[in-house]
């Protein structure tokens, strides 16, 4: 993948910056003892999410026993997603939008790792047994504009980390009309369907796999499904979630 100029530009700036100046909090200006950290203050205001929190779309439970043995939340159990197990990071509050807006907007790219070590320590069990990561594909005019993918830098970060293969383009966005002549029968009509299919070159890649699809939030789950749709149309043996931060209640935004 290739970041834009400035972001590199950014990026080499504070690799340089870190080196001449004491590290800063991941969320403040406080001196931290190490970069890629929060200090005391940021580190209490972020809402980590551990267990107990739902196996089939990761939201937090409020009490212990919540969600039976399954531990499966009443949302997914009378409507289940197409994925089998979504973890998140973090609860997507005031704080976690301190870190995933300047990593979505203002090109603050190195907040990935960041991000993707706490994704990593999330989603351990699903990165073990994953065989592929993809991320959640952003519309190609929108990838432009932006010049990155959030969703594929964290989808590096813990790709890289835990040692899977990246297939950064196995998922295809359409917005507008696509055009769909060059795609094969099956596909078109996923296509048609669903704004998000697998390309025909993919389809190996992708066939008899355990597919860990990444996103920076997961809000109603309306993206994710339509990519785990794709993905097990295309012939993955399961697909996983793993997001940076999920919306507790998708209502309240
Ligand atoms: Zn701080
Ligand atoms: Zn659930």
């Amino acid at each position: 993948m290739i970041l834009p100029a400035r972001a590199v530009a950014h990026y080499a700036t504070r690799a340089l910056l870190d080196l001449l100046l004491p590290p800063t909090c991941l969320t403040c200006d406080q001196q931290v003892d190490a970069p890629g950290r929060f200090c005391v203050t940021c580190f209490g205001l972020t809402s980590f999410i551990t267990d107990p929190c739902c196996h089939a779309c990761g939201l937090p439970f409020e009490v212990a026993g919540q969600g039976g043995r399954e531990r499966i939340c009443h949302t997914c159990r009378a409507n289940p997603p197409p994925w089998e197990r979504a973890r998140a990071a973090l609860r997507y509050d005031k704080q976690a939008r301190r870190l995933l807006l300047p990593l979505k907007y203002h090109d603050r790219v190195e907040l990935a790792a960041s991000l993707g070590a706490m994704m990593a320590r999330a989603g351990a069990v699903l990165l073990a047994e994953a065989d592929v990561v993809v991320p959640v594909p952003l519309h190609r005019q929108r990838l432009r504009a932006r010049r990155y993918n959030q969703a594929a830098l964290l989808a590096r970060q813990v790709a890289r980390g835990a040692k899977r293969p990246l297939i950064v383009d196995a998922l295809r966005r359409i917005r507008a009309t696509p055009s769909l002549a060059f795609l094969s029968a099956e596909r078109r009509q996923a296509a048609v369907d669903g704004a998000f299919w697998v390309p025909d070159t993919r389809v190996a890649d992708i066939e008899g796999r355990r597919v860990l699809l990444v996103d920076d939030v997961l809000t109603s789950g309306a993206t994710c499904a339509g990519c785990a749709e794709a993905l097990l149309d295309a012939g993955a043996a399961a697909v996983d979630v793993l997001v940076a931060a999920r919306v507790s209640n998708p209502r309240a935004h």
